[in-house]
């Protein structure tokens, strides 16, 4: 960055964003990235007027750079917007998350909702499963939609970024596995009773963007790991390489697939809902409820009865 000068404001610049080919100070950079989120919500009709968006955010610095461009943008489109947090019980860092987003909550001025997931029998420690990441995503995506649902939001927003989406893109095109590819969709709108529309308004923001952006608006995020992180995401590093050379790689490729997505409509399967607690399905026992009853206390009966009466 020696002596580039800021492209708005002709001071000192400290970051250049390479796939706009742009140079910025710290005090410019805020209200660049804010109009990029605005034009891919209105260039992919993401959020619609007068919507009621429910905003998840974890602490990380991504669903924080969302829930504050949400804020930006809620006047422009009039929404309303509530944030949601879900405490997973993994110790320390679930505790630290909490209060970070509450601390976030407070200074956007957002109502805030947390769920506890020990209130509905257990937690992430507890899962009994190899993948813990994936029952976390289920628990996470089974609690957002519950609460979205019997408090009538429009919108789940989440912080998906387009790291996310270019590493899952890959990963599914070297898999052959392109039902799941067509599943990508910035705006994902509700396909059964109960299913909330889900929208992903960071999906051209890199995760270097996201946190250039939370560091020179100086919002609370935490940066430490969950203790269950894969050490390592290579189809990331993968995208992230071939964005070193190439710069809006990244950008270009997910806006493709999002296209190549929405031409190619939807195929839903058959919709069931589950025998348990009622909600989506796609077997008789829901993804979340299974959850539930294999990681109650082994052995419990009270526990396990007590689970499976949760939502009786
Ligand atoms: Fe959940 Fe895995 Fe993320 Fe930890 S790293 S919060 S277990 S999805
Ligand atoms: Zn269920």
């Amino acid at each position: 960055m020696k002596n580039a000068k800021c492209k708005k404001c002709g001071k000192p610049a400290v970051v250049k964003f390479r796939t706009y080919r742009i140079s910025l100070c710290e005090a410019c950079l805020p209200a660049f990235y804010e109009s990029l989120v605005e034009r891919s919500v209105k260039r992919h009709r993401i959020l619609r007027e007068n919507e009621r968006v429910l905003v998840a955010v974890s602490g990380g610095k991504d669903s924080v750079a969302l829930a504050s461009t949400l804020k930006n943008l809620a006047s422009k489109l009039n929404l309303s917007l509530e944030i949601i947090h879900i405490n997973l019980g993994i110790g320390e860092y679930s505790e630290k998350s909490e209060e970070v987003v509450r601390e976030l909550a407070e200074m956007l001025e957002i109502p805030l909702q947390v769920e506890h997931l020990s209130d509905f029998g257990f937690t992430i420690p507890a899962v009994r499963m190899r993948k813990v990441c994936s029952a976390c995503g289920t628990a996470k995506r089974y609690l957002m939609n519950r609460y979205a649902r019997l408090h009538r939001f429009d919108v789940v927003a989440t912080g998906h970024t387009c790291d996310d989406f270019a590493a899952f893109a890959l990963k599914n095109i070297a898999g052959g596995n392109l039902e799941w590819l067509l599943k990508f969709q910035p705006r994902a709108e509700s396909f059964a009773e109960g299913v909330v529309t889900k929208v992903r308004p960071l999906f051209e923001r890199t995760e270097e963007e996201n946190l250039l952006y939370v560091k020179a608006k100086k919002l609370p995020f935490l940066a430490d790991k969950c203790p269950f992180s894969p050490p390592k995401d290579e189809w990331k590093e993968i995208v992230r390489e071939i964005e070193r050379k190439k710069a809006g790689f990244m950008r270009n490729f997910v806006r493709g697939i999002a296209k190549i997505a929405a031409e190619s409509g939807e195929s839903v399967a058959s919709v069931k809902y589950c025998k348990i607690c009622g909600e989506i399905a796609s077997s008789d026992v829901c993804a979340f409820c299974k959850l539930r009853l294999r990681s109650v206390v082994a052995g419990s009966e009270n526990e396990m009865r007590r689970c499976t009466g949760y939502f009786m």
